[in-house]
């Protein structure tokens, strides 16, 4: 009978023992796929924070950002001021302010303003906020106002503005840009989001918004109706 019972004893122990094993492992492998899972989220971002895989320093005039290539962070050219307070990297200080000069006889004898340029992240991060807070006010629902923001502002990290070979441009009238679009490729700038070319770029169409790629891609690119995201590509 005592032997018995030292026995069921035993038993529970056994048991208990076990079970204690079976939870430390359940544990472990818990805690073991929740670090696989952090560096699994860690690995791209530390993949595309990468300059080098946005910003060729060889080829720094054609570097790709856009919807589905991010730039890093912490991402800053060698700035120069313009007028009206906005920054450009500076080795597009020239050509622009030779397109702009041209550029104010189409447009009322007014030089045109650049009314953006150089963006950090935190301002681009900003204004991609305020965007979704400003659909937000109308009524959307969070995913609604994000899904309406990201078409008008591009998300942190995904803005070509964060390159400083971007701007935004405005002119006295609509006549500037369709001057821009026939000249800009002459002072090395293309028109970067036609309205045909919405699919290709991902964002919608900008009248606005020039790129910096340098005269000869930007003549190639004028010429044959490419996009950047289509001359690269044929570039591969
Ligand atoms: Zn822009």
């Amino acid at each position: 009978m005592k032997n018995k019972r030292q026995l069921k004893k035993s038993f529970k122990i056994v048991v208990c023992f076990i079970i204690i094993i079976i939870f430390v492992f359940i544990i472990r492998y818990l805690v073991l796929i929740n670090n696989k899972n952090n560096l699994l989220e860690r690995i791209p971002a530390v993949n595309v924070s990468n300059d080098n895989n946005v910003v060729n320093q060889d080829n720094w005039n054609l570097s790709l950002v856009n919807k589905w290539n991010k730039i890093s962070e912490n991402y800053e050219p060698d700035l120069v001021g313009i007028s009206g307070g906005e920054k450009v990297d500076k080795r597009i200080y020239e050509p622009l302010m030779e397109m702009l000069e041209d550029a104010k006889v189409k447009n009322w004898g007014q030089m045109p303003i650049v009314v953006s340029g150089y963006r950090t992240y935190e301002k681009q991060k900003q204004l991609y906020n305020d965007k979704i807070r400003s659909y937000r006010n109308k009524g959307y629902s969070k995913e609604k106002a994000r899904e309406e923001a990201e078409k008008w502002v591009a998300m942190p990290g995904y803005s070509e503005h964060q390159l400083g070979l971007a701007i935004d441009i405005n002119g006295a009238t609509y006549d500037l840009y369709l001057w821009l679009q026939d000249n800009s490729y002459k002072y090395g700038f293309i028109f970067r989001y036609k309205g045909n070319k919405t699919d290709i770029t991902g964002t919608a169409e900008e009248v606005w918004h020039y790129r910096y790629v340098g005269m000869k891609v930007a003549k190639e690119m004028y010429e044959q109706d490419l996009c950047l995201e289509e001359y690269l590509e044929l570039k591969k």
